[in-house]
């Protein structure tokens, strides 16, 4: 049995592995050239769009799927009905009425008026010239190609549409909470991503993506009075101006012009966004390995004081991530207020503007964090949401904590009270579960946010904090811009542990199986004492043990589990550790000596650390009374 799991996990593995054969690993390819004129008097955009796509897959494609996320936001969509069905809709996508003396929420899509919808609408789509069959099935574009693309080969693909900006509903939109007037997220037609696992032609219920790398040119022709920040580097700042210009040029506008034309550049992203508001404020800063941090945010004196304040922070914590995980491999990044709690793309991220500074602070430092797990790393965000949000919520604790005048032990803690309160809730389900297929946001959220963060902080209870540390690093090197899957966090721990992982990633990722030791009992046996534990939950763990004597001194004991074949090093060097033989899993009980009495001890405790996600803390601690 242990030998054929074995095996099944290589296979998986063979196919991402950086250090296989270098064919082995494949990724598609999309370079995207458009070109859209925004009118600002009915928020409708029509643009031409030419993607260069190319096949580094061995399958031959007969057809390719396209997202038009804009159409979520109509009456009717699958975003709209789960709205509906689901037990906590997001708040700001419901509104609550009266009906029958009795306070319901309801969908805030159900009553969109045409004016007020968003849409995406695909014509004239032709591949080298051909014209080519296409079918909108709700938030997706199908599409059945003229001439199959056959692997390693490249189509150029060419479409128009014609958009329409929402009322802002949740994400993208016009004219939000905030008053910001554009936030242009998942606003063009994007190809869905094809990997070793087939078509993602995920429909937008909700949340979480997946894209395709490329090279995205885009020109955007807006009245010249709006400001925007977003995805690429602008390519023409000196016609612009805007805050993008050369220092101390005043730019001088031709005299009838009514509109300008942006013209942008990203290179190797998967996504581009951008938001424009006449009122925004625009500072640079200089970021560490000369990073230009745009900063774009309404010119609202409640406000400029919290943005001020936080430029200089986001150069610290931007420095610590480098430092932490591997550097920000692009020149640019942008903190664009989007007035709709936050959101990360391309090299920026759209965040709420007003509230407290924690607020903005806690946003900023968190979307930023997605640069390198969503952006870089990128992982199929809408199967594996805990490697994207749990990781970036594990990173940003950490910034926030280094940002800390007051430090804390252990700044995960609230992490792992909100965990045991999912599962208390009876209402967990595995982190294997697709993120819009939850059956609660709130088990999404504790799932991914929450318990993905945990996978982090309790692989460093397991391996040490030095190997944790290095295992981000190694990960992050290893696997950037390559889409890792689940099995590659695992093998970079592996790598640099030296210990056997796949029961944790199994167990933690897999199931909703939980952690659970006690301490059954303390007898004397003669001059010693005698310890019981049990493993109540079914997830096995190597065991940290403290040990507190009643003449004041403390030593701790350490039970490695026999499935990692691996020690780990003495988390405190300055307290005297004793290694104990192994605790293998098929043993429910334990028992080791102490060689004092049992008068002498006055309490112990299993992992002082907190870090091990133990569900039931009141027997991981006894006292000899
Ligand atoms: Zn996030």
């Amino acid at each position: 049995m242990m030998k054929k799991s074995f095996l099944c996990f290589t296979t998986v593995f063979a196919v991402v592995n950086v250090f296989a054969q270098s064919t082995a690993y494949w990724q598609q390819k999309a370079d995207y050239k458009m070109d859209v004129t925004m009118d600002m008097k009915n928020y409708q955009y029509h643009g031409k769009q030419e993607l260069e796509y190319t096949n580094n897959s061995p399958d031959t494609l007969k057809r390719v799927f396209y997202h038009l996320y804009p159409n979520a936001f109509q009456p009717g969509s699958e975003m709209d009905a789960r709205l509906h069905s689901i037990k906590d809709p997001d708040a700001r996508m419901v509104s609550k009425i009266t009906l029958d003396g009795k306070e319901v929420k309801e969908s805030r899509i159900q009553n969109l008026k045409p004016e007020e919808m968003g849409y995406l609408k695909i014509a004239n789509f032709k591949q080298e010239d051909v014209a080519v069959d296409t079918k909108t099935v709700g938030t997706i574009l199908e599409v059945t190609l003229a001439k199959p693309i056959l692997p390693n080969a490249k189509t150029t693909l060419t479409l128009d549409f014609d958009g329409q900006v929402p009322v802002q509903i949740r994400r993208s939109g016009r004219n939000n909470a905030e008053g910001v007037a554009l936030s242009m997220t998942q606003w063009y037609p994007k190809i869905a991503e094809f990997d070793f696992e087939g078509w993602h032609a995920d429909p937008y219920v909700a949340r979480e993506f997946h894209g395709v790398w490329g090279n995205f040119d885009v020109k955007i022709t807006i009245d010249k009075d709006y400001v925007l920040g977003g995805s690429g580097y602008l390519q023409n700042p000196n016609e612009i101006g805007h805050g993008y210009q050369d220092a101390g040029l005043d730019v001088v506008y031709p005299k009838k012009a009514k509109m300008l034309t942006w013209h942008f550049i990203a290179p190797m992203v998967h996504d581009f966004a951008w938001a424009a508001d006449k009122n925004y404020l625009h500072d640079v800063v200089k970021g560490p390995n000369h990073v230009d941090l745009h900063f774009l945010y309404k010119n609202n004196p409640k406000t400029i004081a919290n943005w001020k304040q936080v430029e200089p922070l986001m150069v610290k914590v931007m420095d610590f991530y480098n430092h932490t995980i591997g550097n920000y491999p692009y020149k640019q990044y942008s903190f664009i207020q989007g007035g709709d709690g936050g959101m990360e793309y391309a090299m920026c991220a759209l965040i709420l503007g007003e509230g407290t500074l924690e607020g903005i602070l806690g946003t900023a430092t968190h979307e930023l964090g997605h640069s390198w797990f969503q952006h870089v790393l990128a992982s199929n965000e809408s199967k594996h949401p805990w490697m994207d949000e749990g990781f970036t919520t594990y990173v940003e604790d950490l910034a926030m904590n280094e940002l800390a005048v007051k430090k804390e032990q252990n700044p995960f803690k609230w992490n792992y009270l909100a965990y045991y309160n999912l599962v208390e809730s009876g209402k967990e389900q595995p982190q294997t579960t697709h993120s819009d297929r939850y059956d609660e946001n709130r088990s999404y959220s504790i799932s991914s946010y929450v318990k993905g963060s945990i996978f982090l902080s309790q692989l460093g209870y397991l391996i040490g904090q030095e190997n944790l540390a290095k295992t981000l690093k190694r990960y992050y090197n290893d696997f950037k811009f390559k889409h890792p899957t689940p099995n590659d966090i695992k093998r970079s721990a592996e790598r640099v542990s030296g210990a056997e992982l796949d029961w944790y990633l199994i167990d933690w990722t897999q199931t909703t199986n939980t952690i659970d030791y006690g301490i059954m009992a303390v007898k004397n046996n003669g001059e010693t004492a005698a310890v019981t534990l049990e493993r109540i939950g079914r997830i096995p763990m190597p065991i940290d043990l403290k040990v507190e004597y009643v003449d004041g001194t403390v030593e701790s004991f350490y039970i490695p589990l026999r499935m990692m074949y691996f020690e780990k090093e003495n988390p405190n060097p300055e307290m005297k550790r004793t290694v104990l033989n192994d605790w293998a899993w098929a043993n429910s009980k334990y028992e080791f000596t102490i060689s004092k009495s049992k008068n002498s001890i006055k309490k112990i405790t299993i992992d002082p650390s907190g870090l091990m996600a133990d569900v039931k803390l009141d027997n991981n601690s006894f006292e000899v009374k």
